[in-house]
């Protein structure tokens, strides 16, 4: 049985749709810590395996727990705390479960958009960024800080 506050462990794996993936090491509850984004070099934008964390700011990691082989999917497992720089579960997870964002959640004009094969109800199709996504596509969605204020136009 998994407890609050104790890292339930993660493990890169092969993932047949996208070639590679992350998944679950032990049982984890809802809200607990998945990985700390410690490590995180800043980069001057967006490429293909980098995180946003802020309107103006994104990290690359080359580890595990740098979130990079995280996949996308439309109803992810997991979530990217964009102020604590940690990943958390978002439901319960057993071992074996794939660990997935939403990454318009964090990015907001993707390097390198894509078409989803994650083949939930409501996936979105091309994933590119939450520029391009209206705001009934985003609800629902625990979308970062700074991903409100620029659509806000605050930024
Ligand atoms: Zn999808």
């Amino acid at each position: 049985m998994a407890l609050h506050g104790e890292r339930c462990g993660l493990r890169m794996t092969a993932d047949p749709r996208y070639g590679a993936g992350v998944t679950t090491v032990r049982q984890c509850v809802p809200g607990q810590v998945l990985a700390y984004l410690a490590g995180g070099v800043p980069v001057s934008g967006p490429s293909r395996t980098s995180v946003q964390v802020d309107v103006d700011r994104h990290l690359e990691s080359t580890g595990i727990e740098g979130v990079r082989y995280v996949n996308h999917s439309c109803a992810p497992t997991a979530v990217l705390d964009t102020g604590l720089l940690v990943l958390r579960a978002v439901r319960e997870l057993v071992a074996g479960d794939s660990v997935t964002l939403f990454y318009p959640a964090t990015e907001w004009d993707m390097a390198e958009p894509f078409t989803c094969l994650c083949q939930e109800n409501g996936c979105l199709g091309r994933v590119a960024g939450a520029r391009f996504l209206s705001d009934a596509q985003l609800s629902g969605y625990r979308v970062s800080a700074h991903i409100q204020r620029l659509r806000s136009g605050a930024c």
